[in-house]
């Protein structure tokens, strides 16, 4: 457009020039040239006005035809819109695309505005979240959806684990909600129908329990015969070695069956809305005052130490007992005797966390995320010798998601392991409230 500019300035030079030429030579210097600018001026008046009428209609026809410099810009205006209509279009039919492969989804999918508004939902949205275009465009989601879990789940702002609710559409349906954020508080819903793998899952756990359950009584009955045979056992010495094995076996299977119902009654638990409040600080205390008189017991020479700040947390104390006094042990299991753990207790940017630290045999970053799986071992043999099950990591972690706490493992191998629980803030109790201090109180004199 510069260049139309320049030549637009030597047309009206060029004009200027004639006028002057013509005035001098008719005796009218100033009337000529005078005339030859307001001829042009109106010239232009009528052009702009040519080219903001064909502006103020929206419908991009050819651009009217005016000469010199509006007529270059007519062309390039047009040559401009006709390119940005393509994009349009283009754009236009990536959204349809996109929108119709979300239609054909069997998930739900239900898009969110700032507001908290519905903006968009595809068909799957309507049978299993009960949803349906128009009728519930702009509406609130949990004005429609209102189970509870799923309303303090989606205020939370916090998605990082889905949830498994009931459907709002049938009680026994089963969902599997995620929420992603995007663009400027923009929510995206995804929902799934899980009925099929909760039944599955729950004729799992079912099993898991009862077997447990018929094996307890007859290990008990087995395990009081040997009691009674070790007893006795010094009367017929080559009997005392294979009794005493036996003895062991049957106490690790009496572990394995209790840790294994203690597991699936964490896992069919509804979840709580804690109440309580427990003195992590103190609880921490307490564990290794534990641990350290059971090591003492045992000959073991561990060096156990802790730091801790005031952390009140809203939750199960016999529940959050088991996740420390399993994390503590297994540092003291997975640790040479010589080693050190350090237990600490504090808050950090208005989280709490609890860690527990040992500078012993550590774990390969492969491993480390699996180990909260039921049953999985680094070294199987290991684990076998030290009297460990496999399922007290699956046990911490159930108790941790029922706190909505996360347990992360920092461990490099040959350097020890930690095991950091963070609680998040809405799970902390004011640690100067009244209720709180008169908690500690009671905790205290417990
Ligand atoms: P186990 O009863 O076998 O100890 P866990 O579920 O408590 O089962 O732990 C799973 C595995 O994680 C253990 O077998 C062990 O290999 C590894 N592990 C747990 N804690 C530690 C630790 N502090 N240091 C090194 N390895 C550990």
């Amino acid at each position: 457009l510069n260049r139309h500019f320049s030549l637009e300035l030597n047309r009206l030079i060029l004009l200027l020039s004639l006028c002057f030429a013509l005035g001098f030579w008719l005796g009218q210097p100033y009337f000529i040239p005078l005339l030859g600018l307001g001829g042009y001026t109106i010239w232009n008046l009528l052009q702009m006005r040519n080219v903001s009428s064909w502006l103020a209609d929206s419908k991009f026809k050819a651009p009217p035809e005016p000469i010199g410099y509006w007529g270059d810009l007519c062309d390039e205006l047009y040559r401009y819109q006709q390119s940005h209509e393509k994009e349009k279009n283009q754009l236009r039919a990536d959204i349809a695309y996109l929108r119709d492969s979300f239609t054909s989804l069997t998930d739900a999918i239900v898009m969110i505005d700032p507001q908290g508004c519905i903006q968009w939902c595809n068909d799957a949205a309507q049978h299993i979240l009960g949803l349906g275009l128009p009728q519930d465009l702009g509406q609130n989601i949990t004005h429609l959806f209102r189970e509870p879990a799923f309303v303090q789940f989606y205020e939370s702002m916090n998605y990082q684990e889905p949830l498994k609710v009931q459907g709002p559409t049938a009680e026994e349906k089963v969902l599997k909600v995620q929420i992603t954020t995007f663009g400027q508080g923009n929510r995206l819903i995804f929902a799934r129908d899980i009925t099929d793998i909760a039944r599955l899952e729950a004729i799992r756990q079912d099993f898991v329990s009862n077997v447990s359950h018929e094996l307890r009584t007859p290990l008990t009955v087995i395990m009081g015969y040997l009691d009674n045979f070790l007893l006795l056992s010094d009367q017929v010495p080559q009997i005392q070695a294979p009794l005493e094995q036996m003895s062991q076996q049957a106490n690790r299977m009496s572990k394995l069956i209790n840790e294994l119902l203690d597991l699936s009654r964490l896992e069919t638990l509804p979840a709580v809305q804690h109440t309580t409040v427990v003195d992590m600080a103190l609880l921490v205390e307490r564990i290794v005052a534990e641990v350290k008189i059971a090591l003492e017991a045992e000959g073991k020479h561990h060096q156990l130490t802790t730091s801790t700040e005031p952390l009140l947390v809203f939750g199960d104390e016999t529940e959050l007992h088991s996740v420390l006094l399993n994390l503590v042990m297994n540092a003291c299991k997975y640790t040479p005797e010589i080693g050190t753990i350090h237990v600490s207790a504090f808050t950090q940017q208005g989280k709490g966390v609890v860690s527990v630290q040992d500078n012993g045999v550590g774990i390969d970053p492969v491993d480390a995320a699996r180990l909260t799986e039921r049953f999985y071992r680094v070294d199987k043999s290991r684990s076998i010798n030290t009297g460990g099950t496999g399922l007290g990591l699956a046990i911490v972690k159930r108790i941790l998601i029922r706190h909505e706490a996360k347990l992360s493992i920092e461990s490099q191998i040959g350097q020890g392991s930690c095991f950091i629980c963070t609680f998040p803030p809405h799970k902390l109790a004011e640690t100067r409230s009244a209720d709180s201090a008169d908690t500690n109180a009671k905790l205290r004199s417990s």
